[in-house]
């Protein structure tokens, strides 16, 4: 829950979703549909649908034992490198490091060299004496979390407070590496059309490419380009953030009864399906037509 979403956020997610799955057995029950809607506002819905299938696939064929080893937990669905190294960490007390943007931040200031030079693997395979001398490791991995979020932080980073000050070369040095990097945001231009009938329902449908939301229900989406926007009503222009994407909205309308074959009416009013906050917000922009 925790990755790309802050932890102020995922706390009651995370209250409400361990009472209810209380173990892996007790997760690996639940359907797709009622651990969306246990998601519902976390956002990056694959996470949970990864969630699921692991839960699955341990308590199907591991034995409900989460693997030990980081080629056989790396099999698992939506675990790549950075989780495969903070769960054999955190739950298997294994000296690992599971390396993020953070903990590269710690390492680059200590040495004082600009990450894009640094070779991490290596860079832990030479000092691991040094870094895993410790029999608790699960508390290094989160250790190395924690620091890089409080006190070596990505701006105005804590070095009078810090415990490993004496060692690190980017506090001594007279030419300090720069770590914060500032992206450029873009925005990209939607049209987004809404069919629409009298019963206050709007028709959507799985069937897009938008590589974004897709498996999702949604109304018809397209790139602004040249679309042929003459039969629908102009409703709205809005900007949403979605992942790591920014989109400028312009809404359509059309009321109908006709609709292609691939859409389905949902009410916007009393839906009671999931629905991802993106979906939310043009129902509540749509239902100010009526
Ligand atoms: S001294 Fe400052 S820059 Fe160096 S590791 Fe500590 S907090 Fe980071």
């Amino acid at each position: 829950m925790l990755q790309q979403t802050q932890v102020k956020t995922v706390i009651p997610y995370f209250n409400k979703f361990t009472k209810e799955f209380p173990t892996l057995t007790s997760l690996s029950k639940c359907n797709e549909k009622k651990i969306l809607k246990f998601w519902e506002g976390l956002g990056y819905y694959r996470r949970a649908r990864n969630l699921l299938s692991a839960a699955k696939i341990i308590v199907k064929e591991k034995n409900s034992i989460l693997p030990r080893s980081y080629e056989e937990i790396k099999k698992l669905p939506g675990v790549g490198d950075y989780t495969a190294n903070a769960l054999l960490g955190l739950v298997y007390n294994q000296p690992t490091i599971a390396l993020d943007g953070n903990v590269k931040r710690i390492f680059s200031r200590i040495l004082n060299k600009q990450d894009s030079k640094i070779n991490f693997e290596k860079f832990i395979e030479l000092n691991k004496k040094i870094l895993f001398n410790t029999k608790r490791n699960s508390d290094f991995v989160e250790a190395l979390m924690e620091f890089g979020a409080l006190i070596c932080k990505p701006k105005e980073p804590k070095c009078n407070i810090c415990n490993i000050r004496n060692a690190c070369k980017y506090l001594s040095s007279s030419k300090k590496i720069i770590t914060t990097k500032f992206k450029i945001i873009k925005y990209k231009n939607y049209d987004i059309f809404c069919y629409v009938n009298k019963n206050k329902q709007i028709a959507l449908t799985k069937d897009n490419n938008l590589g974004f939301l897709n498996k999702f229900n949604l109304p018809q989406i397209k790139e602004t380009k040249k679309n042929n926007k003459k039969s629908w009503k102009f409703l709205n222009k809005y900007q949403n953030s979605i992942s790591n994407k920014r989109l400028n909205i312009n809404l359509y309308y059309k009321f109908t009864n006709k609709i292609p074959p691939s859409f389905t009416w949902y009410s916007i009013e009393k839906n009671k399906e999931f629905v991802p906050n993106f979906t939310k917000k043009i129902f509540k922009q749509v239902s100010t037509i009526f």
